[in-house]
């Protein structure tokens, strides 16, 4: 199938942007990399009258890195992030995230910004962002906010953002020294969208144990999902084999995933628990890396 009709806006700056989006609202929508607009377009599951395409807005390319963090702009590709060396030293679970979204041809196009707008509740980048504790800059013509991403993540392809705003940036805060993150999935094939994945962030202290730990689900819920039960078991610990036994067996018991043409309850549930314990056990891994 083929769009409805819409008129085309392709603005050369953010102002422009913005009182388009003043103009428009409900009736718009922002095109970035085109990688879930465009399908939905031609599924005719959207059938906005103005398309404002952001591609020209040059301000909107750049990402920043320095001591306190990463500035992502709404223009940067996943690709762009990924294939970054400083990015990946200062990031690995950004990096780990990055190379499991779909294949290289749309992380070429997909940028990270669009990933978060689009809410997609199996994606890889909310629950990185929520285990980061990231912050959403969102502007409009006539305001501008910063949304911790907890808050951020309403529902299934559902954002905090309304109609007449643009995510402008997202800030990563920087990890401090000792603390580590991995990510990990369950797919059926390399690319294809997570049936679940995980987010695991902790702080190892002198005492050698794992403090803050952030645990953070995709595609078991409707919007990333903090375990907050599992985080409480593990924070204060050294991840012993008992313990990572212990929480593997309590996110099974407790879980309560979403059901869905692709997989089971059951075996979200079943595969959670593995993913984090995993997760949990690489985290040890990369203490014997880091001097704290
Ligand atoms: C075959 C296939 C497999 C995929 N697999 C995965 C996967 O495994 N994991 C994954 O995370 N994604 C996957 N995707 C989606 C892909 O990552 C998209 O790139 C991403 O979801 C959206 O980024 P985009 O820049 O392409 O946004 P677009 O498609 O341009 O926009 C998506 C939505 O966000 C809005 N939007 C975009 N940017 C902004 C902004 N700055 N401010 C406000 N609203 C904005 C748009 O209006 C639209 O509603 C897949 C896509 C395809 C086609």
């Amino acid at each position: 199938m083929k769009p409805s009709r819409f008129t085309y806006h392709a603005p050369t700056d953010l102002d422009e942007v913005l009182a388009l989006l003043a103009q428009y609202g409900d009736e718009a929508k922002i095109l970035a990399g085109g990688q879930s607009l465009m399908p939905m377009l031609n599924f005719r599951l959207l059938a906005p009258a103005h398309l404002i395409d952001i591609n020209r807005v040059s301000e909107l390319r750049n990402y920043f890195l320095d001591d306190s963090g990463l500035n992502v702009l709404a223009l940067v590709r996943h690709r762009e992030l990924e294939t970054s060396p400083e990015v990946e030293l200062a990031f690995p679970i950004l990096h780990e995230g990055l190379a499991n979204i779909a294949h290289v041809q749309i992380r070429n196009r997909g940028t990270v910004c669009g990933s978060l707008a689009h809410a997609d509740s199996a994606a890889e980048l909310p629950s990185i962002m929520v285990a980061l504790d990231a912050r959403m800059n969102v502007r409009s013509q006539s305001s501008q906010r910063s949304v911790r991403a907890e808050e951020f993540f309403r529902f299934h392809l559902t954002s905090d953002l309304d109609a007449s705003e643009l995510l402008v940036s997202v800030d990563i805060p920087a990890m401090r020294t000792g603390t580590v993150g991995v990510f990990d999935e369950i797919t059926r094939r390399k690319g294809d969208f997570a049936l679940v994945g995980a987010a695991v962030v902790g702080t190892w202290d002198s005492d050698g144990r794992i403090q803050d730990c952030r645990i953070v689900c995709s595609g078991v819920a409707p919007t990333p999902l903090r375990l907050t039960e599992a985080e409480q078991f593990v924070s204060g610990t050294d991840l012993s084999e008992e313990v990572l036994v212990g929480v593997q067996q309590l996110v099974m018991e407790s879980l309560e995933p979403t059901e869905d043409i692709h997989t089971s309850a059951e075996y979200r549930k079943k595969v959670t628990g593995v993913i984090i314990r995993r997760g949990l056990a690489r985290l040890i891994d990369q203490r014997r890396d880091i001097h704290v």
